[in-house]
């Protein structure tokens, strides 16, 4: 299984899964239908699905586009239908509400070949527990520093309610990290953060033997079955 990320960060955020037998599962749309088909290679045909975690254009930009050319989306923000669980050929997938700044977000917890992930962003703090789930890969927000931001940034509030700090997501991976974890892959960083520094301190969270890093546009990373 592959992750590729298309965009991070406020210009756009778009990650395509791609699973063992060739599926892809379209994590966020805020990129053009454009620029998400290139990425992809064109590979329309292979898109078994698409999840929006919420209304911001930067997360879902290209969502009647994708709808209109007969993609499945989950979009559990903008449905009353209480249905909380998708499958989309090789991935199930199942949502969570998270707070951000007043506006209806979802994360999302995916399996998919073997393999448990879960797709987190925009959010101020997790107010669930994923121990037993044993995920082997987070692809979770890291947007800022606290420190870097200080007091008189003009959205400090909608920055500090709305999106996760390093500080947020240290304590999140320690609270819901488990021996099976391979891969914690860093999002949306924002005004205020450092990669180097953000992709150290999580590092001394998890240890070794974890990939961590940054996001950046075009990266691809094989998310590797874990040997347990
Ligand atoms: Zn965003
Ligand atoms: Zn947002």
């Amino acid at each position: 299984m592959l992750v590729q990320c298309i965009g991070t960060g406020s210009s756009g955020n778009a990650l395509a899964l791609y699973s063992n037998s060739g599926k892809i599962l379209l994590l966020d749309l805020g990129l053009s239908v454009k620029e998400i088909k290139k990425a992809i290679n064109f590979r329309t045909s292979d898109i078994a699905g698409a999840v929006v975690t919420h209304e911001h254009s930067d997360h879902s930009k290209s969502l009647k586009d994708f709808e209109n050319m007969g993609v499945k989306v989950f979009k559990p923000y903008m449905e009353n239908n209480g249905i909380k669980k998708m499958q989309f050929n090789d991935f199930y997938v199942q949502c969570f509400q998270l707070p951000h700044n007043g506006i209806t977000n979802y994360g999302f917890y995916i399996k998919v070949d073997n393999q448990k992930l879960l797709y987190m962003t925009d959010f101020e703090y997790c107010p669930f527990i994923f121990k037993k789930q044993n995920i082997n890969h987070m692809l979770i927000e890291c947007n800022y520093i606290k420190e870097m931001v200080g007091t008189n940034l003009v959205n400090l509030e909608h920055k500090v309610k709305g999106h996760c700090s390093l500080d947020t997501c240290k304590g999140f991976v320690e609270a819901n990290k488990t021996s099976y974890l391979r891969t914690v892959l860093l999002l949306h960083m924002g005004y205020g953060s450092d990669n180097d520094r953000m992709i150290k301190e999580i590092k001394e969270v998890t240890g070794d033997k974890v990939f961590v890093d940054c996001a950046r546009p075009n990266m691809k990373i094989e998310l590797n079955e874990c040997p347990f």
